[in-house]
């Protein structure tokens, strides 16, 4: 362990509040845990509500000059984070591997994609635009001018404890809020090296506060109520940001959500079925399957059902799990125990219900929250797994004989995230693209996230885009001058 432990002991593990790690004021700490062996890496400072306030505090009073800071120079400080971040990928990458447990390959990758919003958005920092237009009266003259929310908290989830900040952050800055962004409690150390980055960037004291904490509620429910915050963006399960919708309603706030999904992913009896098996591996088992937009529902055409399972299944079961650190990795454990055991609850049920095991199917024994790649066949439509998220490295396979049985049972669901489809025919590409009931489609791939497009859902899956041109206006307010000339 001791290239973990050199790299541990760089790591702040207070909170960051005013630019700098402080002490909680209660002086709590939790245990952040290795979920390969269980083990714990590092004690991390516990933030209650009163740390809470006190970061609030210190982002008010920065907020005015945080806004009124030039956009080039906002824009050069996320430019700056993105260059640091790239430099020290190595150290984010392997500091998520070890709290979260994802394969280094995948890390690495996180850290390319992460960054990638800190230079997007520094982008578009020195893009913000209003509008002039003269009244259709010809009277009058429109102004529509842009600014700020003010300061917001984010609340981000485990499974990307890297991107799922930065591309809250990276607009936030652009557009001159200032964040306190509330980590998942699994994964905190790897946004707190996220804030000594930004700190060498040249960020000033306050903008940024990172609060992690073991109960959630006891630092965002003083949020939500103080009239000071104007924003919470969510990415976590749909049930939380629910509460976190009614909490908003309190002092009216501008939401974003970004929640569960349940991605249908359909295999057209026109498709390249190696490209879509292909792309099945990247969208099921990207993340160990611990992704909102990962493939939930295999949707593949009776007649070419049996070739692209025996095809899945043999790659899956080739796959090997083992920590995430260890060379030849592609499966890391899941992030905790609960995790785990909902995943083997949905599956234990799938196959009670008739389901047929191709490989796979049960928790690995020994130490560490390992599953089994797993592929099941003959699912039936009306089973748990089916309606629900698994989060974890099952593909559920059901078949199809008709498109528009196909587009029915992919739109079956109260999420709305992501879908995947594979056909060849370009007719059917974009009939179908536009018929499914989902943010983001991926036409003949198994990933679709770009830090230049929006990410978002609709239905249950949230509210909101992140990314890409429509990513910083969910940072600003719209204000409409009438002139008289
Ligand atoms: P979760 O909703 O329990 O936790 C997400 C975050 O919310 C964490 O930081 C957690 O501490 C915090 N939280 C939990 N309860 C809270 C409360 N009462 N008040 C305020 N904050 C609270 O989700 P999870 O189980 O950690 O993550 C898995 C879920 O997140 C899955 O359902 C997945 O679909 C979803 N997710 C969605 C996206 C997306 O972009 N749409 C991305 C990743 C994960």
């Amino acid at each position: 362990m001791s290239n973990f432990d050199e790299l541990l002991a760089t790591v702040p593990t207070g909170l960051w509040i005013d630019g700098g790690p402080v002490d909680p004021i209660d002086g709590g700490t939790f245990a952040v845990l290795n979920p390969a062996t269980g083990e714990k890496l590092a004690d991390v400072a516990d933030a209650t509500g009163k740390d809470a306030l006190r970061a609030l505090d210190s982002a008010c009073r920065v907020q005015q000059e945080w806004a009124a800071t030039a956009p080039r120079k906002r824009s050069d400080i996320l430019r700056a984070a993105w260059e640091l971040a790239t430099a020290r990928a190595e150290d984010l990458a392997l500091l998520m591997t070890l709290e979260m447990g994802k394969a280094l390959a995948e890390s690495r990758g996180e850290v390319a994609y992460g960054a990638e919003f800190l230079r997007w958005f520094s982008e578009e920092a020195v893009r913000i635009q209003g509008r002039y237009a003269t009244a259709p009266s010809g009277n009058g003259r429109i102004l529509v001018t842009k600014a700020p929310v003010g300061p917001c908290l984010a609340i981000t989830p485990w499974n990307f404890p890297l991107a799922m900040g930065t591309r809250k952050i990276g607009p936030a800055l652009a557009a001159g809020c200032t964040m306190i962004v509330k980590p998942a409690e699994d994964t905190p150390l790897t946004m707190l090296l996220l804030a000594e980055i930004f700190a060498e960037a040249g960020l000033p004291a306050g903008v940024l506060s990172v609060l992690p904490a073991s109960d959630a509620a006891s630092v965002t429910a003083p949020l939500l109520a103080d009239p000071r915050l104007r924003k919470v963006t969510f990415t976590g399960s749909t049930r939380v940001g629910k509460l976190l919708i009614e909490q908003s309603a309190q002092q009216v706030l501008r939401t974003s959500m970004e929640l569960g999904g349940n991605a249908p992913f359909v295999v057209f009896d026109d498709a390249d079925v190696d490209a879509a098996v292909d792309g099945a591996m990247a969208a099921k088992m990207r993340n160990g399957g611990e992704a909102c937009t990962a493939a939930n529902r295999l949707i593949v055409a009776n007649s070419v059902r049996e070739e692209f399972t025996a095809k899945l299944t043999e790659r899956i079961a080739a796959m090997t799990v083992g920590a995430g650190y260890e060379d030849g990795t592609q499966i890391g454990p899941l992030i905790n125990e609960r995790q785990r055991g909902s995943v083997a609850a949905l599956v234990d049920d799938a196959i009670a219900a008739g389901a047929r095991v191709r490989t796979g199917g049960g928790v690995v024994d020994g130490p560490g929250y390992f599953y089994q790649p797993t592929v099941l066949d003959n699912v039936p439509a009306d089973s748990r797994i089916v309606a629900e998220e698994i989060f974890g490295p099952v593909a559920a396979i059901t078949g199809f004989d008709t498109e528009d049985e196909a587009i029915a049972a992919a739109n079956g669901t109260e999420f709305g995230l992501a879908a995947y489809i594979y056909t060849q025919s370009l007719d059917r590409a974009m009939r179908v693209s536009q018929a499914l009931e989902s943010g983001m489609v991926g036409v003949n791939r198994g990933v679709i996230s770009d830090p230049a497009a929006p990410f978002g859902g609709v239905k249950q899956s949230g509210l909101g885009s992140e990314g890409g041109t429509e990513g910083i206006e969910e940072y600003l307010e719209t204000k409409y001058v009438a002139l008289t000339l």
